[in-house]
């Protein structure tokens, strides 16, 4: 094989190419098949190979894939704004275009910025997030992620934002009720702004259920219902970022649907393009875009890329995709015999603290001592080792650890296309279940 110049997320380590994907599978250039169990990054939400897809893709192509956003709108671009205002909960009904995750939770947090300042409030300025949270590698988004792993190398370049404790029931105090705690530390939100000062904030940013720092950990109900009511009082934009959860993935349309909270702001990625064309937004509600519009009439952000036609096409295209099978329900029926399938497990595996989840949002959190839920030092590399033998077996698993190092536990997801069958679901627990063995044989 020749030598390659890519630079890769593991230095020096060679990766097999890919040759082709159809539905759950993705096969190498060697022809060996593997079932994308993770969705890629928990993007590849419609599939693999699905032709509708590409055929959009083509058909853009041959009208027009570039016009630059400061010159024209297009019709894509106006129907995919439209689609996506016809989901969104609450008066969510505006869109800005970005091409990843990160750019999304940084346009949010301009927006957000933005928002007061057009109305003489220019001291909100800053953010709360949580421990725990993953908002996007940039700086800006970094800044906003409680990911000790991912931010550790960088936190004197980071803006220094206040970050609360998330929900995280498996570990809550012993004896406390799903309620209290839920309580406990949403209130935590109030405490962080009167200590920062009401007139400092913008904006509160979440993922409705944590996914890249713990696996798939769903708050406790009430919990985002008493995030509303603070950020109210306090005037306080509630950013849901649902670049993990959006578009079905939980077998609702957004994440924070299965709460009835209307945030302020949106921020959606990856699903939203199911991996066939880098896709990303941030969406606002109506009060939002009158204020900046009868103000400056300008919102300070985009890129080069953003709202060009060829993506916009492609991901009106996965939309429509999601609508005509039915994918968000399916994404509720088969996540739910996912992850029976996944608690069935966890009772077998010494290993296994938790398998948890909502819709085809999964994870599991491997402990040392499941009595205790005293987790594995990081070193020990359990998670990383459950990936490379489900890899080994034909299956891709996505991490999740190193969120909360020291507290959680290694943590994976899984999070196959919204479009698998049972049957799948089968086959998929059954080469997790053969690598989680295998990595209960190694760590005795
Ligand atoms: N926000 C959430 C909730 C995410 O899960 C991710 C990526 O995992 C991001 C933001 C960043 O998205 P991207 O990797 O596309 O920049």
């Amino acid at each position: 094989m020749q030598r390659s110049y890519v630079i890769k997320p593991e230095l020096g380590k060679e990766y097999p190419r890919v040759s082709h994907g159809k539905g759950i599978y993705l096969y190498d250039t060697s022809g060996k098949r593997y079932i994308d169990g993770c969705s890629g990054a928990v993007t590849a939400s419609i599939g693999h190979g699905v032709e509708e897809i590409a055929e959009a893709m083509a058909e853009q192509a041959r009208k027009v894939s570039f016009a630059y956003r400061s010159h024209f709108s297009s019709e894509a671009v106006e129907e995919l704004g439209a689609k996506l205002a016809e989901w969104a909960p609450g008066e969510l009904n505006w869109s800005f275009f970005v091409n990843s995750g990160s750019e999304a939770t940084e346009t949010a947090q301009k927006i957000a910025i933005q928002y007061w300042q057009e109305q003489g409030r220019p001291s909100k300025t800053r953010m709360i997030s949580r421990w725990m949270s993953y908002h996007g590698i940039t700086m800006g988004a970094l800044s906003m992620s409680g990911h000790v792993l991912r931010r550790k190398r960088f936190v004197p370049l980071l803006a220094d934002y206040p970050a609360i404790s998330p929900p995280y029931p498996y570990r809550r105090p012993d004896g406390m009720s799903l309620e209290q705690y839920a309580r406990l530390c949403a209130d935590e939100l109030e405490t962080a702004i009167l200590r920062v000062g009401p007139e400092q904030v913008a904006a509160f940013i979440a993922e409705p259920v944590i996914g890249a720092s713990g696996g798939a950990v769903v708050p406790p109900d009430g919990y985002f219902q008493r995030i509303r009511e603070i950020c109210d009082k306090y005037d306080v934009l509630f950013i849901a970022d649902e670049v993990m959860t959006g578009v079905g993935r939980t077998g609702e349309k957004f994440g924070i649907d299965h709460w009835g909270v209307k945030p302020d702001l949106i921020t959606l990625g990856k699903g939203m393009s199911a991996g066939y064309t880098p896709m990303a937004a941030a969406m606002a509600t109506e009060k939002i875009i009158d204020t900046i519009t009868r103000g400056s009439g300008l919102i300070m952000a985009g890129h080069t890329y953003s709202a060009n036609p060829q993506s916009a096409a492609v991901s009106l295209a996965v939309l429509r995709y999601v609508e005509a099978h039915n994918l968000v329900e399916k994404a509720a029926v088969q996540g739910a015999y996912l992850l029976r399938k996944l608690r069935e497990l966890a009772d077998e595996s010494p290993l296994i603290g938790e398998a948890r989840g909502l819709g085809l949002l999964c994870g599991l959190e491997f402990v040392k001592d499941k009595r205790t839920k005293e987790p594995f030092p990081l070193s020990r590399g359990v998670a990383a080792r459950v990936i490379s033998r489900a890899f080994e077996n034909g299956l891709l698993v996505y991490p999740a650890t190193g969120g909360l190092e020291g507290v959680a536990g290694d943590s994976v997801i899984l999070s196959p296309p919204l479009t698998i069958t049972t049957e799948e679901i089968d086959e998929l627990v059954d080469l997790l279940k053969k690598s989680v063995q295998r990595v209960q044989e190694e760590m005795r």
